[in-house]
């Protein structure tokens, strides 16, 4: 084998791990999508979206939030949950 040609099978396998990586990484993301779409057609709200405190009410789901808190929106019927920080919102998301 020329050093040429074991260059280039160095870098083919290179591609193809990047290219599993990236269909490893695809699988997981449409499995964690599937998951948390299972979860909502069982009514379990998985918390994707919310309103956060801006320091005046643009939306009615901001009223009454402090500094740092944000309250749940999702879907229509979101649950109004108030997380008292980013970490918290998303500790309640990795916990599903
Ligand atoms: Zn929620």
């Amino acid at each position: 084998m020329s050093y040429f040609e074991d260059d280039y099978g160095t870098d083919m396998e290179a591609i193809e791990t990047l290219r599993r990586d990236a269909d490893l990484e695809q699988a997981a993301m449409e499995r964690e999508g599937n998951r948390l779409a299972a979860l909502r057609r069982r009514g379990i709200c998985t918390h994707g979206s919310v309103v956060g405190y801006v320091g005046k009410v643009i939306y009615p789901e901001q009223e009454g939030l402090k500094p740092g808190q944000s309250r749940c929106t999702e879907g229509t019927n979101g649950c109004k949950r108030v997380f008292n920080s980013d970490e918290e919102w998303v500790a309640a998301m990795e916990a599903l």
